[in-house]
């Protein structure tokens, strides 16, 4: 199954995708966890992009394009995959379609203020990926990883500045994607990520096993 997974930052995609990876057995390609770790060990893309992503603005279309296409020549990707973070502008939407076919893309929706409120209180384990947060998912010891002990690390692009400047870049190049896709012949659902994070999780299963 070829799956896109849209939504703005903060919306749960990088938690459900990883439910989604593991239930289809194909392989979640998240971008920015890709730039995340780049930035890491400071390689080159890591050089380039590290400004960037800090900031809460969007790497270059040319950058993330050539990034995802050689991605999905991977051999783990000939049974399908699920990407989230990308697309994220219309040329992206565009490259994607040259590249490989779509099942289903699945945008999930949340309102604003809630997802202020998601963001700044998200704190990570940068090694595994595994999502905390300080209010809703707090981790067994403050500040420290459940499996491995290690600290936490609050995203720089998650401080309050570059949450808006992140909401702003979403508005204005990310969610002309909705309309983009209703309008495509491609299969797009929206569902409503204001729900409980079990009960998307399950809504979303119903919808992709429907699918295989
Ligand atoms: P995410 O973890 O998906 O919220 O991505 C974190 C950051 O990585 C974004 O705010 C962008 O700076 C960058 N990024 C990730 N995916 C893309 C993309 N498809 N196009 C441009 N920038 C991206």
């Amino acid at each position: 199954m070829r799956i896109v997974l849209l939504g703005c930052p903060g919306a749960g995609k990088g938690t459900q995708a990883k439910q989604i990876a593991e239930r289809y057995h194909i392989p979640h390609i998240s971008t920015g966890d890709i730039l995340r770790s780049a930035i890491q060990s400071h390689n080159d893309l890591g050089k380039k992009v590290k400004e960037v992503v800090e900031q809460g603005q969007l790497v270059s279309d040319d950058l993330m394009i050539e990034l995802v296409k050689n991605r999905l020549q991977a051999d783990d990707c000939k049974n399908g995959f699920l990407l989230d973070g990308f697309p994220r502008t219309i040329s992206q939407a565009k490259a994607l379609e040259e590249m490989s076919g779509i099942d289903v893309i699945i945008n999930i929706a949340v309102p604003e203020a809630e997802i202020i409120k998601r963001l700044s209180g998200r704190r990570i384990h940068l090694a595994s990926g595994r999502t905390y947060h300080v209010l809703f998912h707090p981790p067994k010891e403050a500040d420290k990883d459940d499996v491995t002990g290690e600290p936490l690390i609050q995203r720089p692009d998650d401080q309050e500045e570059a949450i808006r400047k992140r909401l702003m870049v979403y508005h204005a190049d990310t969610a002309p994607l909705q309309n983009y896709y209703q309008q495509s012949s491609y299969q797009y659902i929206n569902i409503d990520g204001a729900q409980e994070v079990q009960t998307l999780q399950q809504a979303l299963f119903n919808i992709l096993d429907s699918q295989s």
